[in-house]
């Protein structure tokens, strides 16, 4: 008996042995609970549980179960025919039938009057009313949305749909079967038709082919850009393909989009999508349709993007869910990067705004008027749907840039002086030690990137003479401790550092990006410690820091010789630890960002001091160091969390507690 919530849940019934039943009635054997699975005829029964020992020998063939888990699992799986047999002792029962509102009323009807008065209905519903299977029994505060992914036992995400009528007490427990299940939940609080994942992907695969079916623009070339400049792992048509041509127009139409023509038509002609063999593309070779980044570059992704985030607002204006949650349901149940608040955050609202309004299928929500009207724009003004730079702050520097990504928790430095190269000069200096300590004390940011403006220069280096009087050897000496200082805060910063790495980063330039944990570099990069052809040597760590990054050998050919290097000459020595296409560089630098801001904030920290002095103390204090970390980390939530994501194979949410 597993606990959930208040209630004891042991036993599941599931209501349809079809693609999504089998796969609840898999997902909730795996977890530990009983369950009795039913359908109509015993031919769709026996298809069901084959394709269960098919899953269950998958993951055991892959190592991730043991066959005797397996074998348990399927031992805890009964099959029937008979309704009242399969709900008769349910704790919770979760209906799987097909997409057919009067369908389920009568499976609800049927089922309350057989399942005990406490147990959980919950409908696997892509966006049916739960207010209108609720009130087809006589417990409508007992019935909840469950709606599940496809594939269930790998799809990490839940969306709990609360009723008009659910009580409280039994979202908070279809939330904790939910986790049970070991499964992400979010809520959508109101019954609103498609919910949040239904609703707002459907304009995404709609306007792709109202704009293919109006404007005769290929379907190649809005998959290509979707994919390719956005980062969807499907593109429309593909996914449309993917979910079912026949299931969209109809769970769409019921949302209140209309789809397209040549969709329905697909479907009268029987071409379905994958499932049928042809559907926008076909499948008869096996393989996904072939799809190149270049078909995409004429197109403009904002144009598909829009109307997916005018529906995401129109959530957020009806208090259906938080602009985080919509995001989190839509990275994690339909694959959307990022998800559609914080694109439309990157876009600018404005713009998105200006789409909309320029079609004919989509009004903008008021939230989007009213947001732009106050200035609202996102990260360009430092809010929109999330927090990124206040504007007092955006104001405070001047030879520097700082934003924050309140959704991903990546701040990005950048030097902009792009038409003095991104030089280093006093103020710069100044500025630089301010921002990273304001950035130190955000808890928010757990990544800092440090960039150059412009194409040209990532930082030529030193502005020598904008630091005074350089015939004063004293004076250029105070210079230089002052710019190790600034460097060695930057070396220090107590979350994970990223050199971005565009264009030249010479002398000054270079030390900076080496006191930075990571540089990536684009292809047009050149790097170099070249003070020696100046007659000068590095001042700012060009020697120090290089010693140990790279090795004596290396340090002194870089130092004694001053080469220029490409980035792929750095790549090869390790001094950088990527390159990218220079029009890819800007998403690939985001991408290694994010994914380090995802990291345990306390063991990034802990990690970095001890790698940091690694090489300056001896051994046995470095083991020390390193041992007292290891110990410190321990006491973390982060790490119990680490552990348990681990063992339910999704993704760890680390806090920094
Ligand atoms: P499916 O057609 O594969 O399976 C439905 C099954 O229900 C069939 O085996 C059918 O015989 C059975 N059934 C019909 N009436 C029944 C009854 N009275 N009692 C017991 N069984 C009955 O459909 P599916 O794709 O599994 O979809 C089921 C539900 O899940 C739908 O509400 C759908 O919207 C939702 N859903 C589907 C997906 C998906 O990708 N397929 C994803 C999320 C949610």
């Amino acid at each position: 008996m597993r606990s959930a919530g208040n209630i004891l849940v042991s036993k599941v019934a599931v209501i349809g042995a079809g693609e999504m039943g089998h796969g609840i009635a898999e997902l909730a054997a795996l977890r530990g609970f009983d369950v009795t699975m039913r359908d109509i005829k015993q031919e769709f029964i026996d298809r069901g549980m084959d394709r269960i020992r098919w899953s269950l020998g998958k993951l055991v063939e892959k190592g991730e179960l043991s066959r005797e888990a397996s074998e348990a699992a399927l031992r805890r799986i009964g099959v029937t025919l008979d309704l009242k047999d399969a709900v008769r002792d349910a704790d919770v029962v979760i209906e799987a039938v097909l997409e057919d509102l009067e369908v389920k009323k009568r499976v609800f009807a049927d089922v309350d009057a057989h399942a005990p008065a406490n147990a959980i209905l919950a409908s696997n519903t892509s966006g049916l009313s739960i207010t209108a299977m609720g009130r087809a029994t006589r417990r409508p505060g007992r019935v909840v949305g469950m709606h599940f992914f496809n594939p269930a036992i790998l799809m990490p995400l839940i969306e709990i749909v609360k009723g008009d009528d659910t009580s409280d007490e039994t979202v908070r427990e279809a939330e904790e079967l939910a986790r049970t299940l070991k499964k992400t939940p979010i809520v959508c609080r109101k019954d609103i038709p498609g919910f949040i994942t239904t609703r707002t992907i459907a304009p995404y695969m709609l306007e792709a082919a109202w704009i293919h079916h109006e404007e005769g623009v290929p379907k190649e070339v809005i998959d290509s850009a979707m994919r390719f400049k956005v980062g969807f792992p499907m593109g429309p048509f593909e996914l449309a393909d993917q979910v079912g041509i026949d299931l969209i127009v109809y769970a769409t139409e019921k949302a209140g989009f209309p789809a397209p023509p040549p969709m329905k038509d697909l479907v009268k002609a029987g071409k379905l999508g994958r499932k049928s063999g042809e559907g926008f593309y076909s499948y008869a070779s096996g393989n996904r349709p072939a799809i190149t980044p270049d078909l995409g570059k004429g197109f403009d992704p904002t144009r598909i993007l829009a109307p997916t985030i005018g529906v995401a607002a129109g959530l957020v204006e009806e208090d259906v869910a938080s602009p985080a949650e919509i995001d989190e349901a839509m990275r994690l149940g339909t694959g959307f990067p990022k998800g559609p608040l914080a694109i439309a955050d990157d876009i600018g609202l404005d713009v998105v705004l200006t789409t909309l309004r320029g079609s004919r299928r989509y009004s903008p929500a008021k939230i989007l008027e009213s947001m732009v009207a106050r200035g609202d724009l996102g990260v360009k003004s430092g809010k929109g749907f999330y927090p990124y730079l206040k504007e007092a702050e955006s104001m405070a520097y001047e030879t520097i840039l700082v934003s924050r990504d309140g959704a991903t928790g990546v701040a990005t430095i950048t030097l902009n002086r792009p038409d003095r190269l991104n030089t280093l000069v006093p103020l710069l200096l100044e500025e630089l030690e301010r921002a990273l300590a304001e950035l130190e004390r955000d808890d928010s940011v757990r990544c800092l990137i440090i960039a150059g403006a412009g194409e040209k220069a990532f930082s030529a280096g030193a502005d020598i003479t904008s630091f005074g009087d350089v015939s004063k050897s004293h004076r250029v000496w105070q210079m230089t401790r002052r710019t190790q200082d600034v460097f060695s805060r930057l070396a220090d910063f107590p979350k994970p550092t990223v050199a971005a790495i565009q264009g030249y980063a010479l002398g000054g330039g270079c030390e900076l990006a080496l006191a930075c944990d990571f540089r990536i570099a684009a292809k047009r990069a050149k790097i170099g410690q070249t003070e020696i052809t100046l007659g000068l040597v590095p001042g700012a760590g060009g020697m120090a820091r290089l010693v140990k990054l790279l090795g004596l050998a290396r340090a002194k050919q870089l130092v004694l010789m001053g080469p220029k290097l490409t980035a792929d000459e750095a790549h090869a020595i390790g001094l950088v630890s990527e390159v990218h296409g220079n029009e890819e560089f800007p998403a690939a630098v985001k991408a290694f960002a994010e994914k380090l801001a995802r990291g345990p904030p306390i063991a990034m920290r802990l990690a970095k001091h001890v790698l940091n002095r690694a090489t300056d103390v001896p051994l046995d204090a470095a083991l020390e160091a390193e041992a007292m970390a290891f110990g410190h980390v321990t006491s973390t939530e982060d790490l119990f969390e680490g552990i348990q994501a681990f063992m339910e194979k999704r993704e760890p949410k680390f806090k920094g507690a």
